[in-house]
């Protein structure tokens, strides 16, 4: 079992799977939205895992005439995890409370958009846009 929370311990979940691969999104709204160089997620199948507690702290943001959403926690504003597609949610990686060796950078996505002073520093793909297998 794998256990993760917010900055602030509200939002709480569990995965019941073990999760290796890692995606980092270089969007420039994933950027904006974290301030950073992008956000780091895992995808798990929605039967793996569990809101343990502050499911009713966790609000979500559309970005008008656009498919992106992102959760995040109404008190202390750490993304969440959130819906990926059907069967799938996805999970920000940094959220996690134990390290987690088995993970491993596999795709990074929209490097295309990355910011300028960015280096990508592994040896994993690099895709100009959406990841497309
Ligand atoms: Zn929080
Ligand atoms: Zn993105």
């Amino acid at each position: 079992m794998t256990q993760g929370e917010c900055n602030c311990g509200t939002v709480s979940f569990e995965i019941d799977t073990k999760m290796t691969d890692i995606y980092i999104c270089h969007c420039s709204i994933c950027r904006r939205s974290t301030g950073g160089t992008g956000i780091a997620v895992s995808i798990v199948r929605k039967d793996k895992f569990v809101w343990l507690s502050g499911e009713d702290s966790i609000k979500t943001w559309t970005k008008p005439n656009h498919d992106w959403q992102t959760s995040f926690c109404e008190i202390c504003g750490s993304s969440l995890p959130g819906i990926n597609d059907a069967q799938n949610f996805y999970i920000p990686v940094s959220l996690l409370n134990s390290r987690q060796e088995n993970l491993k950078v596999k795709h990074h996505i929209f490097v295309g958009s990355k910011a300028s002073w960015e280096i990508i520093g592994d040896d994993a793909k690099q895709h100009n846009e959406f990841l497309l297998e």
